[in-house]
């Protein structure tokens, strides 16, 4: 599972990036991207990235 970011309503923020750098990046068009899955390891962080997303861009993939 990879969290999946809908770059039309992505703001460009920044938060989820700094909140799961090993999942979240900005890509070329300044919009975050997921460039891994969600693990066991990572999954509260990336829920924390989905909760704190200001305009509710992320969802978990699923
Ligand atoms: S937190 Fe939301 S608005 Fe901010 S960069 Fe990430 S996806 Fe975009």
């Amino acid at each position: 599972m990879r969290a999946v970011v809908d770059k039309d309503t992505c703001i460009s923020c920044g938060l989820c990036v700094s909140t799961v750098p090993e999942v979240f990046e900005m890509d070329d068009d300044g919009k975050a991207v997921a460039v891994s899955d969600t693990t066991e390891e990572n999954k509260e962080s990336v829920q924390e990235a989905i909760d704190g997303c200001p305009v509710d861009a992320i969802s978990d993939g699923q």
